[in-house]
């Protein structure tokens, strides 16, 4: 019995050992030939590479259509004060057409292996947040994608309404302003935060992370100096980088 059980702690010791970080492709795999920030072929290139999973920014245009871009404003023109004509033909740096996440989510259904890193921008108007909330939660279940998608947001009234819509789902929160504890009192499963938090700023939840069962990622990581200290603690779970294949090679070492 005694044997067993050292059998088992040994087990256990050398399989958490081994516990890496997973990668997420921050805006996608961008930084290479015929790519561009949260492109298609970002999402592509994310799973040609075996990344873990591909972060994206949606926004919603004034006319209920879901896009894929980072910013609130494309070329001056703000998408939530716009109808989708007005920003439909507009080119990403790769030549591609802005895509919509209808676009996006279809790519993804052909790449099986991939998790979707779903980040909900903050906008201007609280219901135009909500509004992107539903039609995204519509479209990602009417997809089929529910159990490859993990949600984000700087927004918390984003958070807590996709928590409230998808109670099983992950969703994390990237303000960096609350707690593990206060992130688990809310109903959410992570904290998603600046790398500054975890380094100086509060680095002390990570082991509150550990302690609830709160996931954590940490964004956004491109220095090789910092992949290589955040992939040796064990109490990180997800890094979100620009170089997702130096990270893998990191891992790999
Ligand atoms: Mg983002």
């Amino acid at each position: 019995m005694k044997n067993n059980i050292l059998l088992f702690v040994a087990l256990f010791v050398s399989l958490s050992a081994f516990a890496q970080p997973k990668v997420v492709a921050h805006r996608g795999y961008w930084d290479c030939e015929g790519s561009a920030q949260n492109s298609i072929k970002a999402l592509e290139m994310a799973a040609e590479i075996g990344a873990y999973g591909s972060e994206f920014d949606v926004n919603i245009t004034s006319d209920g259509v879901l896009v894929v871009n980072h910013d609130a404003t494309i070329n001056g023109i703000c998408i939530e004060d716009n109808p989708y004509s007005s920003i439909k033909d507009i080119k990403l740096k790769n030549g591609e057409t802005l895509p919509t996440l209808a676009q996006y989510l279809e790519t993804a259904i052909r790449l099986p292996g991939i998790q979707l890193i779903f980040e909900i921008k903050g906008h201007k108007l609280p219901e135009n947040e909500d509004r992107c909330v539903d039609a995204s939660v519509a479209m990602v279940k009417n997809m089929g994608l529910q159990d490859r998608t993990e949600w984000i947001s700087f927004s918390m009234r984003v958070c807590e309404r996709l928590h409230k819509l998808l109670p099983d789902a992950k969703v994390a929160y990237l303000n960096g302003t609350e707690s593990p504890l206060q992130i688990k009192e809310r109903g959410l499963t992570g904290v998603d935060y600046n790398q500054s938090i975890f380094t100086s700023k509060n680095p002390e939840w990570l082991d509150e992370a550990r302690q609830h069962g709160i996931e954590t990622n940490v964004w956004t990581v491109d220095k090789e100096e910092l992949l290589r200290q955040f992939a040796k603690d064990k109490r990180i779970d997800i890094i979100t980088t620009n170089k997702p294949v130096l990270l893998q090679q990191i891992i790999k070492e």
